[in-house]
């Protein structure tokens, strides 16, 4: 048993080698942050885009479709949009989208002008025509996904660069069309174990985004979650060379910035059996490292936790791991509430962009990819 134990370890190391592809992740990056999928959310095509991407890569590894009706899960939610025109002019200059500033989710649309005047120091209000605008300046500005409309209301977050002590004139084109029954996929997938098939481990990572804002400006998401996506891709094609002994499932969430809807609608109406997943895993914000990596719910699975951690040691791989509680912020979360043993590991350091147009393939460094990705498939293979 033990010597058994001994070649299975050093097989799985030699395959786990051999197994991370920084070329082909960078090759699915590209394409999943391109103007193609759109920021991978709710205009011009962009989560469908990234959806028929990753079958058909999906389509190239052995995996078999998880649901009755094929790779994809359908689910219905609101969201709130911005498909077409977005300008927006302070004191006459047409501002930049995205880097001078950023609509609230909730915001209404229409065209109008109106004097803005200091609320206090980081928000400006104006009147016109019933409609109320409010103007804010955040230290950062950071998108997110809006399920409502805030009645007939304008707001809009400004870099903090623009506020001076005078009143402002704005000027505003925007086309908002709330969509009460936008139709997300949940996609998944299954390779099936060689030994023990009726055990189950867990990749997932969200392949939504934030879409964008107007037919100019989108949100790339390469670190969130364009690296997650490519990463459970790259596994994908390590099982397929690499039979598991147990069946590994693929689950690629939609849904996620609007609120874990994806993987909430996936526990709610799960085509496996929850209880025989050994573990799950959940990838979101894995393309850094300089600092090393964090996991949540290492305090909910100690044993497990304790297992990772002896394996990086032995092997150096990651800078640090970092411990962390349970924590509603990605997809393990629902998986967590139903019982189902689960890691959510993201990368530290590195890059600062988050929800913004700055989360570019060209500058997410992948600094510790092959480390994360070794860490993991030897935790996995001492399941
Ligand atoms: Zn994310």
């Amino acid at each position: 048993m033990w010597l058994r134990h001994l070649i299975f370890a050093f097989s799985v190391f030699a395959s786990v080698i051999r197994a991370q592809d920084t070329a082909y992740v960078r090759q699915c990056l590209k394409f999943l942050c391109s103007p193609i999928c759109y920021g991978r959310g709710y205009v011009n095509k962009g989560l469908q885009r990234a959806e028929a991407f990753i079958v058909s890569e999906i389509r190239k590894t052995k995996a078999q479709a998880l649901f009755e009706a094929g790779f994809t899960q359908a689910f219905h939610h609101p969201v709130n949009t911005f498909p077409k025109t977005c300008e927006v002019k302070w004191n006459g200059k047409t501002l930049k989208p995205g880097l001078d500033y950023i609509l609230d989710p909730v915001s209404s649309g229409g065209k109008g002008k109106c004097t803005l005047t200091r609320k206090d120091s980081v928000t400006l209000t104006g009147y016109t025509n019933s409609v109320q605008v409010t103007v804010k300046a955040p230290k950062k500005l950071t998108y997110s996904v809006g399920h409502t409309v805030s009645g007939g209301n304008v707001m809009l977050d400004i870099n903090r660069s623009l506020l001076s002590p005078e009143p402002v004139t704005l000027e505003w084109k925007i086309t908002q069309t709330l969509n009460a029954d936008f139709v997300s996929k949940n996609i998944g997938a299954i390779i099936k174990g060689s030994e023990q098939p009726d055990s189950m481990l867990v990749f997932t990572a969200h392949y939504d985004h934030l879409g964008g804002m107007g037919n100019k400006t989108f949100f790339p998401g390469a670190n969130d979650n364009g690296a997650g996506i490519a990463g459970l891709l790259d596994l994908m094609r390590h099982y397929t060379s690499s039979p598991p002994r147990y069946s590994v499932v693929f689950l690629f969430f939609a849904g996620e910035e609007a609120g874990l809807l994806g993987s909430k609608f996936f526990v709610e109406n799960s085509p496996i059996d929850l209880k025989k997943i050994k573990f799950l895993i959940n990838l979101d914000l894995i393309g850094t490292g300089d600092d090393g990596i964090t996991v949540v719910n290492a305090t909910e699975f100690k044993a497990a936790f304790e297992r990772l951690k002896k394996i990086n040691e032995a092997e150096k791989l990651v800078k640090y791991i970092k411990p962390r509680g349970k924590a509603a912020n990605s997809d393990h979360y629902w998986f967590t509430e139903k019982g189902v043993p689960s890691f959510f590991i993201y990368t530290m350091g590195g890059i600062s962009a988050y929800h913004d147009v700055m989360d570019v393939e060209k500058t997410l460094p992948l600094t510790d990819y092959v480390d994360v990705m070794k860490l993991l498939l030897l935790f996995t293979a001492q399941l």
